[in-house]
């Protein structure tokens, strides 16, 4: 199986480049934030729950995010492979992602990381916010939250990967379509 977490800061391109690769490698995407944006769309006691975090800017609860993706990864047995968009966000959460895919008789075979840098991911996701309708793309204080917590609940997730040699940083400026060629290439490097 090819299991790709797909990792990088809120605007770094994660969910675009998710949807080219998914098409390409024929892999099954699980986005923790389009599920819980599902969920609080239908109004259930997930997204109800989710919402009071996402609208802050802060992270759901590891329990919860933990137990939604291990349920999605389930609903899936005939999967070629996963694209992970947006989790791991937490260390907890890494090692529970790990623990999951080793009952299945497989692993992460990489983490490919988005690099942006701050002031770009501000101006992306203000302009995002003027189409998407994502409440948390519209308010600066959200923004800058969603940044803030990356930087301090989610990097450590990079360590994580690099001590497992998995770890693959790519520019995450420029062309959409040279981001993906970088990404494939990285693919075709460490495939199996
Ligand atoms: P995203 O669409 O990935 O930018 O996620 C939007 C929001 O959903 C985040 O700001 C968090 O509040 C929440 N969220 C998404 N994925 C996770 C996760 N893995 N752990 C905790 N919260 C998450």
């Amino acid at each position: 199986m090819l299991n790709i977490v797909l990792f990088g800061p809120p605007g770094a391109g994660k969910g675009t480049q998710s949807a080219k690769l998914i098409e390409k490698y024929g892999l099954v995407h699980l986005s923790t934030g389009d599920i819980f944006r599902a969920n609080i769309k239908g109004g259930t006691e997930l997204g109800n729950l989710a919402k009071s975090y996402i609208d802050k800017g802060q992270l759901v609860p590891d329990e919860v995010t933990i137990g939604m993706l291990e349920s999605e990864v389930n609903k899936v047995p005939e999967a070629k492979g996963f694209i992970f968009d947006g989790f791991p966000r937490t260390q907890q959460q890494a090692i529970a992602l790990d623990t999951l895919l080793e009952q299945k008789g497989t692993a992460i075979s990489m983490m490919l990381a988005l690099e942006v840098e701050e002031e770009e991911l501000r101006k992306r996701l203000l302009i995002r916010g003027k189409d998407s309708g994502r409440p948390d793309d519209q308010n600066p204080e959200v923004i800058q939250n969603r940044i803030n917590v990356y930087n301090n609940e989610t990097m450590p997730v990079k360590d994580f990967y690099t001590a497992q040699g998995k770890y693959k940083g790519i520019n995450g400026l420029g062309e959409i379509e040279a981001i993906f060629n970088d990404l494939c290439n990285a693919i075709g490097e460490t495939a199996q």
